[in-house]
């Protein structure tokens, strides 16, 4: 498994954390020439049993197409040309819509099969809130592109848990997702950290937080809504029709190793955690060995995250019965043959009894 992350931005959004510069041609060349060193550097940490690519972001779709090209004929010198079980790109719609279906296809012939596009809602007071390039005939416009073009595997990130997001504003974005029959949707709640102008927002009382009770409506009127569009709900986050859950992020919930290039990219061994600092000249990378005990949350915390769950004997054996026994008592936890799982009514609160296991 490969990640590459590509730190550029045209814009800020408002709630970003992200590590990310805005893109200049001098910027994008020094990255491009810094990742194919470190691929030639690294190259041999990558486990080549499940081959799969994602270029993640920042904004993929603002790089260009010889930079990238450039990246893939570095990964296939060093013997990871594909073909991929998986190749992702995540992508703005604005890029999309501006670029065309011929940028897409040009994609393809490169390996992509699987486009992520950040699309986060269908309402434009929303979507401007949020500082976002696009709009909402935007995202529609680069979602028809992207079929055109002939990508079936085609997922949308959503945004809910905001103070400023009514239920019905809401209501109107799933039905709108799910009416444009999209294959993959992940789904976060708004997450409140770092130095970005959401912050600022706080601290100056221009925004409140939304409350609990707001987010935990907000995520239940999804569950509800695509499960009865068909999805199956099979990570907390992610709600896929059958047959289109993504294969490099199940990797990540099954600590498959994986290795990240790039600024501010991370990277999995197995038994220990790498990142990349955040700057594009020079960013230096770093490996941290995982105590057991932080192997143990670990495994725990990502294949709770799924509706698959987590194997019996690791459970039993890292974990008290008593407590083992209360959340089966209140549901909180279900065991389905040789697996416990967290259910779907159980999803919201996970983190609460992933720390009661713990
Ligand atoms: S949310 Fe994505 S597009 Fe927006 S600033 Fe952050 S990295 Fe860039």
């Amino acid at each position: 498994m490969i990640y590459i992350h590509v730190p550029f931005c045209r814009s800020f959004c408002t709630y970003c954390d992200f590590y990310s510069e805005i893109a200049t041609d001098g910027l994008v060349n020094k990255y491009t020439e810094a990742v194919c060193a470190e691929i030639r550097e690294r190259a041999k940490e990558i486990d080549p049993s499940l081959p799969t690519l994602y270029f993640g972001g920042g904004t993929p779709s603002l790089l260009p197409l010889p930079a990238l090209t450039k990246i893939l004929l570095t990964l296939a010198e060093c013997g990871h040309g594909g073909p991929w079980a998986e190749f992702t790109m995540e992508v703005n719609p604005e890029d999309i819509v501006q670029k065309g279906v011929s940028y897409v296809r040009s994609l393809m012939t490169l390996g992509v099969d699987r486009i992520s596009m950040g699309v986060q809602s269908f309402d434009d007071d929303l979507l401007r809130w949020m500082n976002r390039r696009h709009n909402a005939e935007r995202a529609r416009e680069a979602i028809r592109i992207v079929r055109e073009a002939g990508i079936q595997n085609l997922s949308i990130d959503l945004i809910f848990g905001l103070s400023n997001l009514s239920d019905s504003t809401w209501e109107a974005t799933i039905d709108e997702a799910l009416a444009l029959g999209v294959n993959h949707i992940s789904c976060y709640q708004l997450t409140i950290e770092g130095d970005n102008a959401l912050t600022h927002m706080l601290e100056t009382g221009d925004y409140v937080e939304a409350t609990d009770e707001q987010c935990w409506r907000q995520y239940y009127t999804l569950c509800r809504k695509a499960a009865a569009a068909g999805y199956n709900h099979y990570e907390i986050s992610n709600f896929a029709k059958p047959g289109f859950e993504a294969v490099h992020n199940g990797g990540y919930w099954q600590r498959k190793p994986y290795v990240g290039f790039g600024p501010a990219a991370h990277s999995f061994t197995g038994r220990g955690r790498g990142w990349n600092s955040s700057e594009i000249e020079g960013y230096t990378h770093t490996d941290e060995a995982l105590s057991v005990e932080d192997e143990k949350i670990e495994t725990l915390m990502l294949a709770l995250r799924t509706s698959r769950g987590i194997d019996e004997e690791f459970l039993r054996s890292n974990c008290s019965g008593a407590t083992i026994d209360s959340l089966l008592g209140e549901r909180a936890l279900v065991k389905e043959g040789r697996r416990f799982r967290i259910p779907e009514d159980h999803f919201f609160v996970s983190d609460e009894i992933i720390r009661e296991l713990v």
